[in-house]
């Protein structure tokens, strides 16, 4: 800490990355990031030419990408507001729209308590049930914005669109944020509600289903009045937020429906074989609509999974905090990687017993 740090950040537990390492030696299921490469045509995109031309500014109303993104959605332009991955998004969302409290479920992604102790919002905790699924009911009536990741991480549970319908009836008058980071794997899309409910803002990823962690490009999909807010805020934080390769890549990759469906198609697979294994080897696994599972095995502490799989070259994501101690969330990595998984597991449960 400085001598010159302001009071504004004192407080502020940031959020903790996955770790990255910088040896390409382990098997890497800790991100959720996908196993296989960005489409053909992505690659082909990051041509010279195209770095030549980052001597110049980005577009700042992104409208080659919105465009593209607003034919896939089936909404206009001025219903989408694009991001440095979707982070950025429920970042501009929270200051947007949060005026003095946010509520959220407590097991969910950690990084809605990092923007609300960064706007100064009190956090309004909803318990997931005992069998960590949402109930509805609980998110009725609410006096606040509320934000759900649906399919919710880390459990990898989802919502039924009815539900979430249901949930923004009974709260007309509050924005409801849905993160679908993970919608491509088994949810269901909230976006076509966008149409009917101006209290509804729906945030995408590029970062999972379409290969692209590192590019950094997610979006909001809303009402124009909502949008018109999230855009006051990107113009007064960063109007180049996304810069070109990356605006570049998102359109390419949204031209590539067949091959991002296929892979999606995989890891589906390799989520079902992988939960088979596991249940096998005397794992619970929740029921991921996800690319990773939620995992713990009655014989093997969460923490001490995690050190013994790190250990011998695999990396799970661990979370030391209450109702989720005994869990690993496990990426869904490829066919290989996942079958090396279930050979350590089987040895390291074996040296236990
Ligand atoms: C990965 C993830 C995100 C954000 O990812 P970006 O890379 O910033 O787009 C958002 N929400 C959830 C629930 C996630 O798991």
């Amino acid at each position: 800490m400085s001598r010159f740090q302001s009071t504004r950040i004192a407080g502020l537990a940031p959020y903790t990355p996955g770790e990255q390492p910088k040896e390409q030696t382990y098997i890497k299921l800790n991100t959720n990031e996908s196993p296989y490469p960005p489409a053909p045509s992505v690659l082909a995109a990051l041509n010279r030419e195209e770095g030549e031309r980052l001597r110049l500014y980005s577009d700042p109303t992104a409208s080659a990408l919105r465009q593209a993104l607003a034919e896939t959605l089936d909404v206009a332009p001025e219903n989408i507001c694009v991001t440095n991955g979707s982070d950025e998004a429920l970042s501009f969302a929270f200051m947007a729209f949060a005026e003095r409290e946010v509520a959220f479920a407590d097991i969910t992604y950690g990084f809605y308590q990092v923007f609300a102790a960064l706007y100064k919002l009190k956090a309004k905790l909803i318990p997931l049930k005992a069998d960590f699924s949402i109930d509805p009911k609980d998110y009725m009536g609410l006096d606040m914005p509320c934000v759900i990741a649906n399919p919710n991480a880390p459990t990898g549970l989802s919502l039924p669109l009815s539900d979430i319908e249901a949930i923004l009836q009974a709260n007309l008058k509050q924005l409801l944020i849905v993160d679908e980071a993970y919608v491509d794997f088994g949810g269901t899309s909230a976006v076509p509600l966008t149409k009917r409910y101006d209290n509804l803002l729906v945030v995408q990823t590029f970062s999972k289903s379409r290969a692209l962690a590192g590019a950094r490009l997610g979006f909001a999909v809303g009402n124009a009045a909502l949008i018109q807010d999230l855009e006051r805020v990107r113009y007064s934080t960063n109007p180049y937020n996304i810069n070109r390769l990356s605006l570049l890549i998102g359109e390419a990759a949204l031209s590539e429906k067949r091959y991002y469906e296929e892979t999606c198609k995989r890891i589906i697979k390799t989520r079902a074989w992988t939960k088979d294994a596991l249940s096998r080897l005397g794992f619970v696994c929740l029921d991921s609509a996800a690319n990773f599972l939620f995992a713990k095995h009655p014989a093997y502490e969460g923490a001490a999974l995690y050190r013994d799989l790190k250990a011998r070259g695999i990396l799970v994501r661990h979370f030391d905090a209450a109702r989720i101690r005994d869990y690993n969330r496990i990426t869904i990595g490829s066919e290989e990687e996942m079958e090396r998984l279930i050979v350590v597991l089987k040895e390291l449960l074996e040296r236990q017993s």
